[in-house]
Order: structure tokens, then sequence, then C-alpha cells
């Protein structure tokens, strides 16, 4: 056990490939590390993975506690949370960071029933401070911040007598900083302390799904809601996204209707994104689908509502029909194209 307190992120990788959960991940355990005067350190089961795993220096990880086992190549459930748990046993970190996917959806409530700890999901913000009882104050307290309610109120849920506080926030939701390549982590080998009779199934095969569209990359989005579904209407918010370059995306009752499928919902349930521009077409706003866009650089929202909450948050409002105003965005991109 390290002698400096310690906020733990686990890594999450797939082809070697670290995701990029994991890297935004450490980067926000930095922030919670400073104001607990703590290592920012990971935890990652898997197999021939030592360089890749250095470079979480990159963003400010200093040791990676590396689980290196043939048998944890690949995610499986209890092989990985059992060598966790172990970890976390001999560590004994402060907080325990996953990503909400679902690798970290499957291991972090196993990890949270085996050690008794709670477990704040879906977290939207993390910080460190004080949480008060009556009479009792605790200090430096981990803080997990969420929507509840159906995103009608953000909860702080706080575990102050559970060690260590153990919280899953979605992909996108905190930012990556810049990597600095001239910081390495240092890779400590541990042992998973795992017999055969851990590894109850057997990855044969990775078949992966193509996905149709990859809004968590995307720096252009051009976003249907409900507004948009009539199909005349959806093929023009269609041709824009074409006709710039952008990913579609897509409010709830979109992809509810089956006019879109659930890879281009951003939101609470869908997907959260940072581009540098954002066109919400036909979209009223509401709390759970800003939840998933607000970071967003530049919003644009075209709605024929003047009063739609949408234009609260977007930096330029066309107040119109979008079977009007959207022909007239495309031919004036290509009249200056
Ligand atoms: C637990 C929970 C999770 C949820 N998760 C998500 C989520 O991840 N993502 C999400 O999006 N929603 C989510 N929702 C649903 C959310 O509450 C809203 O119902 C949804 O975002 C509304 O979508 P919308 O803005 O497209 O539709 P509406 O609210 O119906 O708005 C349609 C807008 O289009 C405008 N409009 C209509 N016709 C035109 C036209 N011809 N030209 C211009 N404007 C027009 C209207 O003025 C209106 O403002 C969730 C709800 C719950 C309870």
């Amino acid at each position: 056990m390290s002698d400096k307190k310690q906020v733990m992120v686990f890594i999450e990788h797939s082809e070697k490939k670290i995701a990029n959960v994991s890297l935004e991940l450490i980067c926000e355990a930095g922030q919670l590390a400073e104001k607990l005067d703590a290592d920012v350190v990971a935890v990652a089961p898997g197999y021939d993975m030592k360089e890749e795993l250095a470079s979480l220096g990159h963003y400010g990880c200093k040791t990676v506690y590396y689980i290196n086992d043939k048998r944890l190549a690949h995610f499986t459930s209890n092989p990985y949370a059992k060598s966790i748990i172990n970890l976390i046993k001999t560590q004994q970190p402060e907080i325990v960071l996953f990503g909400a996917t679902e690798t970290g959806r499957d291991v972090a409530p196993r990890i949270a029933s085996a050690l008794k700890c709670g477990l704040t999901a879906d977290c939207t913000e993390l910080q460190i401070g004080e949480h008060k009882v009556k009479s009792q104050i605790y200090e430096n307290v981990f803080l997990g911040i969420r929507p509840a309610f159906g995103g009608n109120i953000m909860a702080t849920i706080v575990t102050p007598e559970s060690h260590p506080s153990m919280a899953t926030v979605r992909p996108g939701v905190m930012k990556m900083n810049p990597p600095d390549t001239s910081l390495k982590a240092d890779v400590s080998e541990v042992e998973s302390g795992l017999s055969d009779e851990d590894f109850i199934t057997e990855v044969i095969e990775v078949v992966r799904r193509e996905k149709t569209v990859n809004l968590g990359a995307a720096q252009l989005i051009v976003a249907a809601g409900a507004g948009a579904a009539d199909p005349n209407t959806l093929g023009l918010v269609r041709k824009l996204a074409n006709t710039i370059g952008a990913e579609l995306g897509a409010s709830r009752p979109l992809v509810d209707s089956g006019l879109l499928g659930h890879d281009h919902q951003v939101g609470q349930t869908g997907t959260t994104v940072r581009p540098n521009l954002y066109i919400a077409c036909g979209i009223s706003g509401q709390i759970q689908h800003r939840a998933g866009m607000a970071e967003s650089q530049r919003i644009i929202a075209i709605n024929s509502d003047p009063d739609a909450p949408i234009f609260n948050i977007a930096h330029y409002g066309i107040v119109g029909n979008l079977n009007e105003v959207i022909p007239k965005m495309i031919n004036a991109y290509k009249d200056k194209a």
C-alpha cells in the first residue's frame, strides 16, 4: 500500500487500445487528487500492454497497477472484478472511477457489492467537498453529482462511511486534456491472484459490431428532433448533415419511434457529445437532451417556437420552420463553399 492517498481509475481497453473514457477519467482524477493531495493511479487487468499503459502518464497518471495475465486479455466479468477487488484491498485507494460503459457497468457493481462500499452511477460531475449530517461534519468527501428523477434535479450522492467511494461516468462527459508525451507512468506488474476456477467463461472470438455513426468523436453534428419526424423534414436534416460533412444526431423521440438507431441519440440515455458545432433541428431542449450536448463549443438551434428552451443555451437561434430554413442554409453553404 502506498504512503500517499490514491485516486484510482479502471482502465478499459479493446485490442490493446485504451478507451477514451479511461483517459477522460484519468484527467478528471487529477482534479480530485489535487484536492486530496493524492496520486492518480490506474488499475488495468490485461495482457501484453505494458507500453500502452505507460502512456497513461501523458494524462497525469503516476502509477499503473498492471494485472498482467494472459487469461485477462479480453474482458470477462468475474475474473476482472476479482482481480480489481484484490488490488483495491491491497492499495486502499480513496476513490475508484469507472467508465459508465457496458464493461464499467458490469464490473463496478460487482466490486462495490464485494467491498460493501457505495457506488454512484452515471455521474456528470465529481467533486471533493464537505458533507454535514446534523452535527457531524465530513471533510474532503467525494461527491458524485448526477441527474435524478428523470433529469429534473441534480442529486449529490455521498458515501462518507464506506471506503473507497466509487463512481461511474459516461464517455464524453469529462474533458480530456491534451497529452504531455514527455511524461510516462510507472507500470507496476501485480499478480492477479486468480485460479483457473475463477474463469468460468472463455472468450473464443471477438465479433465487432460496426457503428453506423460515431457521435462521440464528431466535431460537427446536425441533430434531428421530434420537429423533424416527418420523412421529408428528416430528409432535409440528413441533407444538411451530408452537405456540411456532419454526423447525424437525434433526440430520443426519433429513436423511440424507430426513425433512427440508438447510436444517433444524444442525451442522458444516449451519447454525450462536445463537437465544435451542434445544429439542433426541431429539438425543444429538454434537460435530458441538454445533458448530452450543452458542452458543445457552438450551438445553432432552429425551432418554430420562439420560447423553446433550446434557445436558452443556443449561441445562435433561428425561429422558423425547418422546411423553409434548412434549404436556405444548404444553399448559403453551397454558395460560400
Ligand atoms: C429518464 C429519461 C431519459 C431521457 N433521455 C433522453 C436522451 O438521452 N435524449 C433525448 O433527446 N431525450 C431524452 N429524454 C426525453 C426528453 O425528456 C424529451 O422528451 C426529448 O428530449 C424531447 O425531444 P424533442 O425536443 O425532439 O421533442 P419535443 O420536446 O416534442 O420538441 C419538438 C420541437 O420541435 C419544434 N418543431 C416542431 N415542428 C417544427 C418545424 N417544422 N420546424 C421547426 N421546429 C419545429 C417544436 O416547437 C418543439 O420545440 C429522456 C427522458 C427521460 C424521462
